[in-house]
């Protein structure tokens, strides 16, 4: 469908380039080489979609989209382009409402037209890749549900992946990123350094592709840092290739609790009940919300260790979360045996989902010792607690590899 685009570029050279693609493609084009003057058209008459350069003699991208969104332009599609790709110019962007960043340099004319045209698709991806807690399990009993270890990866409609955790799970998602076959930009959110969650970061073949661009976003150890926990992995004996190999641009940035701007997203994030330093994370893009939320142990009201502020914080953090993927390691009855090591039971989960007013609740870090059967038998219990409680929380497990779209 055609679309009416405003061109803002002082470079006459960009700007009838994408011009010419754009009209190439049958749509409307507009172009400017005054910020100011295009200013004042698009408060008279809006179109679909704004490409603004970043640098400007007058007025800079950033601070038009800024100046666009603060006259209540909030539908309006707005780009910023850059020569430049340095990711503060792109935070910058995001930060004053723009829907998307592009880079003029590195992308090619047909990729660029993605790029662009992708602003207008406001789904989102959801991809389980590993569900598994402790260590994969592959064999005949875990086929319908998988056997990999934690990995779970979220796609923006203007590119962008989150993965979630570095388990087994990433060498398929790793495989499923490089057959879409263009430069990827992405940010990895690691929960906590247990080797289900990080071991497989190596075996990612996206970071080791010139042209990716990487942030690892997670928290530091007490005194190890970040990039540390990730480099320890990779020492050159317990793995052949060091980080200092990889192609991709890799950049680190340490998270304490708190709310920030990551990639195209609005993430907060908190420190949970585990063994450790362990990051629960919550992502908001448009009107969704998408918990990640494991290793944790919720104990019982009965237990010592029981924290009403705990429980509190925790159902605050995932209030009416379209989806929450959280530990739900154990069978109610498999709990008393493993008090303190850091997972949780069904019936804890579903009462704090219920008590969040969860929408969809998934079933995750599956225990070695659940094969398919059982986590069948435990989906059917966690749907007879929900209904018999009169919970409108739907309980789901995701099977191998599954793909959800939501729209955002
Ligand atoms: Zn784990
Ligand atoms: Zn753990």
């Amino acid at each position: 469908m055609s679309k009416r685009f405003f061109i803002i570029d002082d470079d006459e050279s960009v700007l009838l380039v994408l011009k010419s693609m754009l009209e190439a493609q049958g749509h409307i084009v507009t172009g400017y080489s005054s910020s100011v003057k295009a200013l004042e058209d698009i408060l008279l008459d809006p179109p679909d979609c704004v490409l603004t350069d970043i640098m400007m003699p007058e007025m800079d991208g950033v601070e038009l989209c800024r100046q666009l969104r603060e006259a209540g332009l909030h539908k309006l599609r707005i780009l910023v382009v850059s020569a430049k790709i340095y990711h503060t110019d792109k935070e910058r962007a995001l930060a004053a409402g723009a829907n998307g960043f592009i880079s003029k340099s590195r992308s090619h004319p047909d990729q660029m037209m993605q790029d662009i045209m992708s602003v207008f698709s406001e789904s989102l991806s959801l991809g389980f890749w590993g569900c598994r807690g402790t260590m994969p399990v592959p064999g005949a009993g875990t086929i319908r549900y998988g056997g990999n270890t934690a990995c779970v990866s979220l796609t923006f409609p203007d590119g962008h992946v989150f993965v979630f955790d570095a388990g087994t799970g990433i060498h398929r998602l790793g495989a499923h990123l490089m057959r879409m076959g263009k430069e990827l930009t992405g940010t990895l959110l690691l929960s906590h350094p247990h080797w289900d969650h990080i071991n497989y970061l190596p075996f990612f073949t996206p970071l080791f592709i010139p042209g990716n661009q990487f942030e690892i976003v997670g928290s530091r150890h007490a005194d190890i840092s970040l990039e540390q926990l990730v480099a320890n992995q990779m020492d050159g004996v317990h793995f052949p290739i060091t980080p200092r190999e990889l192609g991709a641009r890799i950049s680190y940035r340490e998270l304490g609790e708190g709310t920030y701007t990551i990639g195209p997203a609005q993430v907060r994030t908190m420190l949970l009940c585990h063994p450790g330093y362990c990051l629960g994370y919550r992502v908001q893009f448009g009107r969704r919300s998408i918990c990640y939320v494991t290793d944790n142990e919720l104990f019982p009201p009965d237990s010592e260790s029981y924290s009403a502020a705990y429980f509190k914080m925790l159902s605050e953090f995932v209030h009416e979360a379209d989806i929450l993927i959280t530990d739900t390691s154990y069978f109610d009855d498999e709990y008393p045996k493993r008090i303190g090591w850091g997972h949780s039971a069904l019936s804890r989960v579903l009462e704090i989902a219920t008590v969040a007013q969860v929408k969809d609740l998934y079933l995750y870090h599956h225990v070695p010792e659940h094969d398919d059967e059982a986590i069948d038998r435990m989906l059917q219990e966690a749907h007879k607690r929900l209904r018999d409680s009169g919970s409108e929380t739907v309980c789901k497990a995701a099977l191998a590899e599954e793909m959800i779209v939501l729209q955002a």
